[in-house]
Parts: C-alpha cells; structure tokens; sequence
C-alpha cells in the first residue's frame, strides 16, 4: 500500500518500551467508583436515573439524556449508590456530578441483550444500540459513536480507516489491544462496514508495532480489511493526518473527514462497539497505560471506569515523592492532574507519573521568531501568531486564521527553544473566540 505522508510533524523520544511487551493484566474493582454524568467533555451532562440507597447491578444504565451529542453511562460494578455528588473530573480541573456507588464485590451482572445475528440488523438498530451501550471515541476525544457513524446524508463515505497508529509515546493500550484481542476489531470493523454500507476498510498502524501490525494482518486475512503500515512520526493518528497518510486526501479547513468520503474510528473503539452489540456489553472498563520513571512496575491495566487514579497508582507501585507531574493520556496531548482522587472516564489511554528530569521543566523564555512552530505544525497553521493575537485580546482575529483548525497536538510547543507555553494560548484563544461567536 501506497504512503502518502503528511506536511509537518514532530519525533518526540517514544518511550514505549517501558509497557510495550507488558500483557494487559486485570486490576480488581475497587470498593468504590465514581461515574462522572458527563460522556464527552464537562459542558454535555446527562441526568442520573438512579438515586441516592438504590441497588445496581454491573452494566446498568444510571444515566442518560435526550440532548442531541449525548451517550448513557452505566455502573461499572454491582453495588449500592452511596453518594451523587460534584468531584474533580480528569479534563480541565472541571468539578462535575458524579454518582459514586460502593462495590457490593458480587459482580453481578444486569441482563446483557446479546445480538448474535447482527449482519441481519438494519443499519438504525445498530446506531441505536451502540447509543444504549454507551459508546464514545475512546482514542481520547469521547465523540459520541452513533452520530460519528451516521454522516450527512450528502456525504459519499467510501472508506473506514482505524486508527491503530498510537503516536503519542509512551501509550501502549491501542497497541495491547491489537496484540491482546485483535479479533474484536476485526469483528467490530465488520458491524461498522454494515453500518456505513461500504466494503473499504483499513487499519493504519505505526511500524514501530511490528508485532501488532502482523497479528492485525493474521486476523484480518480473508475479511478483505487491509492493514497499513505507518512511517513514525507525531501526529501520525490525528484524523486528517491519517486521511492525508493513507488516501491522500486533505480534509478542507472547518470540515469533517466525511467531507473527503472517509470516517476514522479508534481500533479500540471498534472492539467496543463488537462487545456492544455481539455480547451486550456497555463501555464499562477500558485498558489504560500507567508509565513513567515514577512508577516502579509499569503496566497496562484493564480498569473499571470509575476508578480513582489513586488506586491505579498503588497498583502500579508509584513513588510519590518522585512525580513532578501526573498526566492524563499522553505527554503530548494529555493533561496534568491536580489531584489522585479522579476517576478513570471512557476516554482515559494512559496515566503517567512522570519525574522531573522526564518533564519539559526549563523556564519560558521570550519568543525569539525562529518559526520553527509553524514549520512542524500538521495542520499549516502560524501558532506564533495565534499567540500575538490572544497576548493582544485580538480574539475575533483567530477565527479568520483558522485556530479552530488547531488540533492541539503540542507539536509548535514541542520544537519552541524559548519554551513558550503556544498550546495554552491556543486554549484560551479558542474559549475565547467560541464565546465571541455565541454572544453574535
Ligand atoms: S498550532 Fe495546533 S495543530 Fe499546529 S502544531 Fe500547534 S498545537 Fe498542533
Ligand atoms: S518556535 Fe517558539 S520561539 Fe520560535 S517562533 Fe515559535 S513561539 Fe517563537
């Protein structure tokens, strides 16, 4: 298979060797977990159906909404509801309604509707089902997946690419699960062909997983879905860098990837879609990466959503007094805790206890117009400019320079000598712009 490649890009140190040939292991449930009532990002709650002394099995839904762009959430554990109540969530240092239920430690199960025949399903029972279980992007962005699958009807898709290429170091949950049960892709990749009506579909993954790469190619031999090696380089599983890389398409600015015929989902995102709607099961527990020099056995964990990282953290043997920053996801993109008492959400890949001498601890420094931020951006942006602009309070500015195309991969803030914080900036001056464009 052809590979185009994408402009720009960074090689930050990968990092991945620490857990790369880590099999995942199973942590127990712990006596508590605590299920924020947001599915995506804080700003889209959905409303408890279950109160304060009720009983819940594992698998029950206790949330849900009619707003458009929300999923239900559901008890990873069979208990009681102790509490409901604001806590720390993971993305923002946002404080969100969280049910908290106490692990009964049975393990019992709500009724599963398992859906064997699924190839005789219609595309909308699918969607539907999908909804009920709770599925999101768990690549990290949490988009919801029935609407992801179900493109304007304008929109021509002839192609599902996954997206296995795991660029962000030290993550290594994508790569497990395709070492671990790459059946479960496959079968999944199968139900959102269906779904999508179209035979084309390819899996990139990057080549520094050569064993997952030949273990996606073993249980793909047959079904007619083609697996592609990816050169390595950041952000090579961004979605329009994907599209770029395989197909050679450039999504244009302001546009979804349906705009070039293409929808992209995580590799992990299919296997759960195939526990959704094969064996019933909601998107309760997902396999996170817990890495970094401040950990002494790192891992790859499966873990019941829910659980307070500080548990993670046990289990996984970390020195405190060794972390100068906890971070959720990767260090490219992921976002430094304030607090341990968190909880594990849906799209949670990877948590790293990182030492000081593993973190970027130098001083910012003025900006001394090298441009090396522009030449590395993926998207062809000027971060240097952005930054001007929100420094200024210029912020209607950004919309025109199209920093809502800014996919905060990191890489300008990667390669800047002087340190300059662009990927906050950036932040605010998006925050700034929406709300602009609200008040209009
Ligand atoms: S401006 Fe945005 S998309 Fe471009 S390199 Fe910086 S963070 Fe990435
Ligand atoms: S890389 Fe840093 S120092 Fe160089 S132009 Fe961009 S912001 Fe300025």
């Amino acid at each position: 298979m052809s590979f185009f490649g994408f402009k720009g890009g960074v090689h930050p140190k990968e990092n991945k060797t620490q857990t790369k040939d880590e099999k995942t292991v199973v942590m127990k449930t712990p006596s508590m977990v605590y299920i924020p009532l947001v599915q995506q990002n804080p700003g889209i709650p959905v409303k408890p159906i279950v109160k304060v002394g009720d009983k819940v099995l594992k698998g029950q839904k206790i949330g849900d909404s009619d707003a458009f762009m929300t999923t239900p959430v559901h008890s990873s554990v069979s208990g009681t509801v102790k509490k409901i109540e604001d806590r720390a969530y993971p993305i923002m240092g946002a404080i969100v309604s969280t049910i908290c239920i106490e692990n009964d430690g049975e393990d019992t199960w709500a009724e599963l509707t398992k859906l064997d025949d699924w190839e005789k399903a219609s595309k909308e029972e699918l969607l539907a089902i999908i909804r009920e279980k709770g599925i999101v992007g768990i690549g990290g962005a949490t988009f919801p997946t029935h609407v992801k699958l179900n493109p304007p009807k304008d929109a021509k898709i002839d192609t599902l690419l996954l997206n296995g290429a795991e660029c962000e170091p030290y993550l290594n949950s994508d790569n497990r699960l395709m070492l671990d049960d790459p059946q479960s892709i496959i079968e999944g990749i199968k139900i959102i062909k269906k779904i999508l009506g179209i035979t084309n579909a390819i899996v990139g993954i990057e080549e520094n997983k050569p064993r997952a790469i030949e273990n996606m190619q073993k249980a793909a031999a047959g079904t007619g879905i083609e697996i592609a090696p990816l050169k390595v380089k950041y952000p090579q599983g961004g979605e329009k860098q994907l599209i770029k890389s395989v197909l050679n398409r450039v999504v244009p600015s302001g546009k979804l990837p349906s705009a070039v015929g293409a929808v992209v989902q995580n590799t992990g995102t299919a296997a759960a879609i195939y526990q959704a709607v094969v064996n019933g099961i909601p998107l309760i527990e997902r396999v996170v990466t817990v890495s970094g020099k401040a950990v002494k056995k790192p891992k790859n964990v499966r873990v019941a959503v829910g659980t307070l990282f500080s548990e993670i953290l046990n289990f996984c043997e970390v020195d405190r007094e060794n972390i100068y920053k906890l971070i959720l996801g990767g260090p490219m993109m992921g976002m430094a805790q304030y607090s341990e008492e968190t909880p594990v959400i849906k799209g949670t890949s990877g948590l790293l206890a990182l030492t000081k001498e593993e973190t970027n601890a130098y001083e910012t420094r003025n900006c001394i117009s090298c441009g090396k931020c522009i030449g590395v951006c993926p998207m062809g942006l000027l971060p240097l400019n952005f930054v001007q602009m929100v420094i200024k309070g210029k912020f209607q500015e950004l919309g025109p320079a199209n920093i809502l195309d800014c996919m905060e991969c990191g890489s300008c803030a990667f390669v800047c000598p002087a340190n300059r914080p662009l990927v906050e900036s950036i932040k605010l001056g998006k925050l700034k712009l929406r709300e602009l464009m609200v008040k209009k």
